[in-house]
């Protein structure tokens, strides 16, 4: 169990990761990561799944021939992400990783951020997607998480269960 400021802190250092890794390439990146709610961000089920999750979105870019490259595997307090680089254009990059997410069977599990050279990550609407949905009830995720409205223990319980069943 970890310290809330210090997975704060983590997330922090992930960001300036990023931002240092988009300075550096000067090339669309793609963050892919797994919230898990609650204190523990990591353990062997979340790794398991992010790697299974990983494998299914190769196969997708290389279905599509996009190029792209495993930059960093991140393993920190906020949770555990691979880092990919693509010299693809970052707009059509989102639509196909929005677009993927989507028809994955347990896609809503996952985040796959693409970020822009500031380090920010493109919205799904910007790209005309509507808003993520919630894993629990189907709502406006947003919505859901600021409205508090499932307990962290039984969106957890849902996640574990869910990524169980992907990863048997
Ligand atoms: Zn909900």
């Amino acid at each position: 169990m970890h310290r809330a400021a210090d997975i704060l802190k983590d997330r922090e250092l992930k960001h300036l990761l990023q931002v240092n890794l988009q300075k550096k390439l000067r090339r669309s990146l793609i963050s892919l990561g797994l919230n898990m709610p609650g204190r523990v961000k990591v353990n062997d089920l979340v790794k398991r799944s992010l790697k299974k999750f990983f494998n299914d979105l190769e196969l997708c870019l290389i279905s599509k021939e996009i190029s792209y490259k495993l930059e960093q595997y991140l393993e920190l307090k906020c949770g555990c992400y691979y880092i990919l680089s693509s010299p693809y254009n970052i707009i059509d990059l989102k639509k196909i990783c929005v677009d993927f997410e989507e028809h994955h069977k347990y896609g809503r599990l996952f985040d796959i951020d693409v970020i822009t050279q500031y380090g920010k990550s493109i919205k799904r609407t910007s790209v005309g997607y509507s808003e993520r949905k919630c894993i629990v009830c189907d709502n406006e995720f947003r919505k859901c998480r600021v409205e508090k409205a499932h307990s962290i223990e039984s969106i957890k319980e849902i996640v574990t269960k869910r990524l169980n069943e992907y990863v048997k």
